[in-house]
C-alpha cells in the first residue's frame, strides 16, 4: 500500500460544476461557447426541457426534452427545474435530475442564459454555480458586430442595444468579468477561470482518499 506515487496524468475524482456564460448579444458568448464545448471534453450542455414543438430535424431528449404544457406543469409543481423562463409563447427550463447525477460523477454543464436564469440557478445551487459575464469592449464595437451579422433593420438593432445595455447592467452580479475585445484572448481568461475553479478543494472529492493514503 502507498507505493504507487501520483502522476500529472492522473485524476483524483471531483464534483462538477455548473458553468454560466452570460453576456448581451453580440459579445461573442456563442463563439465562447462553441470553443469550449469542442476543446473540453470534461463540458456538456444541459438538456432542457420545453413545450415548444419539436422543429424538423430535431431529436427528443438531445436537442430538448420535448414535453406537454401538463408534463410542465407537473415538472414545476415537483420542484424538478433549477430554472424555468416563458420565451417566445412556450416554456423553458432546466431539469435538476441528469445533471445532479453528471455532476456527482465529475461532469461540468455550461450555460448559455441570462442574468434572470443565473439568479434562479444561483438561488437553487449556490455551491456548483461559478458565473461569467462577457463584456463587449465598447457599445460602438457592439453596434458593429450586431450589423455585420445580420441584415436586421436599424430599428431592430437599436432595440438589440436597448437590451444589451439592460443585460450589462448586471454585471456586478457574477463571479467573474471577462472583456471579449479579441476572442481567442477572451477564451483563454474563459479556460483559466474553469481550470481554477476545478481545482477549489471543496470540489476535490477525491482529495480526502489520496492524502490519508499519503499520510499512511
Ligand atoms: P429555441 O426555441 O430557439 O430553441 O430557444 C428559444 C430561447 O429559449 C433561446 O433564447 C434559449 O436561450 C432559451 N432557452 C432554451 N432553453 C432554456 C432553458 O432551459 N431555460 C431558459 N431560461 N431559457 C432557455
Amino acid at each position: 500500500m502507498g507505493d504507487h506515487s501520483f502522476k500529472s496524468t492522473d485524476k483524483l475524482a471531483r464534483r462538477g460544476l455548473l458553468f454560466i456564460l452570460s453576456s448581451p448579444s453580440g459579445a461573442g458568448k456563442t463563439t465562447l461557447s462553441r470553443m469550449l464545448l469542442e476543446q473540453d471534453p470534461e463540458i456538456t450542455l444541459s438538456v432542457s426541457a420545453t413545450t415548444r414543438p419539436p422543429r424538423p430535424g430535431e431529436r427528443d431528449g438531445v436537442d430538448y426534452h420535448f414535453v406537454s404544457d401538463a408534463q410542465f406543469d407537473a415538472m414545476v409543481a415537483e420542484d424538478d427545474f433549477y430554472e424555468w423562463a416563458h420565451v417566445f409563447g412556450h416554456r423553458y427550463g432546466t431539469p435538476k435530475g441528469a445533471i445532479r447525477e453528471g455532476l456527482k460523477r465529475g461532469q461540468d454543464y455550461l450555460f448559455d442564459i441570462d442574468w434572470q436564469g443565473t439568479q434562479q440557478l444561483k438561488q437553487k445551487d449556490d455551491q456548483d454555480v461559478v458565473t461569467v459575464f462577457v463584456l463587449p469592449p465598447s457599445l460602438d464595437e457592439l453596434r458593429r458586430r450586431l450589423e455585420s451579422r445580420a441584415q436586421d433593420s436599424a430599428e431592430v438593432i437599436d432595440a438589440r442595444m436597448e437590451r444589451a445595455r439592460a443585460e450589462i447592467s448586471h454585471w456586478a452580479e457574477y463571479d467573474y468579468v471577462v472583456i471579449n475585445d479579441d476572442v481567442s484572448e477572451c477564451f483563454a481568461r474563459v479556460r483559466e477561470v474553469l481550470d481554477a475553479e476545478r481545482m477549489r478543494r471543496t470540489r476535490q472529492t477525491g482529495l480526502i482518499p489520496f492524502v490519508r493514503e499519503l499520510m499512511g
